[in-house]
């Protein structure tokens, strides 16, 4: 795993030179603080100069190691050979037309590869839109379009944007709902197979789990009324969350039952990141629908829905679209990310990614006196989390995941946490990491929880 894709000047090293942040990322910072709005958070103040391959390089010098990918966005890396080579010709040709007043083939050959790439092999169309947001939106208003009803269903934990109606259907209050409600109606929470917390154990959590949520659909709102089953197969923000064997399926079928619309929002975890080209196939899952978006284009804005052609075609001619949705630049980056992904195989490199995570990752468990801290390691492919709870019981330690990422980025490592209650240290890897740099960050997480 030494291919250099941040292009051949950018070195695939950490390398220290200031405090972090430095110098000229403090004057940025005071510039950023007068001038945009405090909503906009950022993880680690550090103002980038370039990114690639595993690295993140500063206005200071300094070269991070990118366990965060921009959010599950770099798959290919943040400069990958591909995706520059194709999004700078098309920039050069056009910019713009509006797919909805001349269209180009950019466009079409993104939802021929959609077609190709998701899970089925039943008759597929795409639309494509600009965030993951949008995406789910439409996949909603698609959803009530095709099944003439209105409910939609979500999951204890889920996350699907930030707009009013992905608000509604986010679970999280803070930092994503506090204060900008009212949300949209017709939205209905149910529990999903969280295994670790689940009451009686991992063991039953598929089985008893789906059973409720089949209990509460049926019984609260009338499987009669749903429009769309909506629900990550990996949870993101919320934890990083398997579902327990079984409870998928289960969810799916009671869907295929009752003509609800089943929706897999893979925007984190599709396209590779899981190992799999989406996280749905490790159980064969096949979705009526899909929403995808992050991974797709290689850090340029854009994302799909997709699905059975009978359900895509249900909304009336104009009922979907969008100035910018599926731009040329964006459209022509997300077909050399997916050239990269076939080329590099980063299925194969998103395995192994979570192989030589997890291994590592419970030797700390094992060998470290905090090691009880860690409650649980989980998840799939480049998309790993370790749950932190006080020492030998499960009450959730933020302060802990908190105190650990930023001692990683104090030693130039980019992690992230997540997590209903703040205690998941999740790390994101771009596919295309060196294997070298994966190990150098994971000494420096070992050396954080020798400190702690
Ligand atoms: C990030 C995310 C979204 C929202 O995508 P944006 O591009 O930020 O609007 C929706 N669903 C899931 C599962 C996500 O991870």
């Amino acid at each position: 795993m030494t291919e250099l894709t941040g292009g051949p000047s950018l070195p695939q090293e950490r390398r220290i030179v200031t405090a972090i942040p430095g110098p000229k990322s403090l004057e940025l910072q005071a510039r950023r603080t007068a001038t945009v709005a405090a909503g906009v958070g950022s993880t680690l103040p550090v103002f980038t100069a370039r990114a690639g391959g595993g690295v993140i390089e500063d206005i200071d010098g300094n070269s991070l190691i990118d366990f965060g990918s921009g959010i599950a966005v770099t798959s290919v890396g943040s400069s990958a050979e591909a995706v520059v080579r194709r999004a700078s010709a098309q920039l050069a040709d056009f910019t713009h037309t509006c797919f909805m007043v001349t269209p180009y083939e950019g466009y079409v050959e993104v939802c021929e590869q959609l077609a190709e790439l998701t899970p089925g092999d039943h008759a597929k169309k795409s639309a494509l839109f600009n965030s993951g947001a949008e995406a789910v939106e439409n996949a909603v208003k698609i959803a009530r379009a095709y099944t003439k009803r209105q409910a939609v269903v979500v999951f204890d934990h889920g996350y699907h944007g930030r707009t009013n109606l992905t608000m509604a259907l986010t679970a999280k209050n803070m930092p994503y709902k506090q204060g900008f409600g009212p949300f949209a109606p017709e939205v209905y929470r149910v529990p999903v197979a969280y295994g670790y917390r689940w009451p009686t154990g991992p063991e039953n959590c598929g089985a008893e789990a789906s059973a409720q949520a089949i209990d509460q659909i049926t019984k609260q709102i009338g499987a009669e009324n749903v429009a769309a089953i909506i629900i990550e197969p990996v949870l993101g923000e919320g934890g990083f969350i398997e579902p327990a064997k079984g409870f998928l399926p289960a969810i799916a079928q009671f869907a295929k039952d009752n003509g609800i619309v089943f929706v897999a929002d893979e925007i984190q975890s599709g396209f590779c990141r899981t190992g799999q080209w989406f996280a749905c196939e490790d159980e064969g899952i096949v979705p009526d629908l899909i929403t995808t978006a992050k991974g797709i284009a290689g850090g340029l804005p854009l994302a799909a829905v997709t699905g059975r052609a009978e359900i895509m075609d249900a909304p009336h001619a104009g009922g979907l679209g969008g100035t910018y949705g599926g731009n040329p630049v964006a459209c022509a980056a997300a077909l050399g990310s997916i050239e990269t992904m076939r080329e590099m195989d980063l299925n194969a490199k998103a395995k192994r990614i979570e192989e030589v995570m997890k291994g590592r990752l419970a030797e700390m468990q094992a060998k470290l006196d905090n090691g009880a801290i860690i409650g649980d390691i989980r998840g799939r492919g480049a998309m790993i989390a370790i749950e932190l709870v006080e020492p030998g019981t499960k009450t959730p330690n933020a302060a802990a995941a908190g105190a650990l990422a930023k001692a990683c980025h104090a030693e130039g490592l980019l992690v992230l946490t997540c997590g209903t209650y703040g205690n998941v240290l999740r790390f994101l890897p771009p596919l295309v990491i060196g294997e070298d740099l994966l190990n150098e960050g994971l000494d420096i997480i070992e050396a954080a929880f020798a400190r702690l």
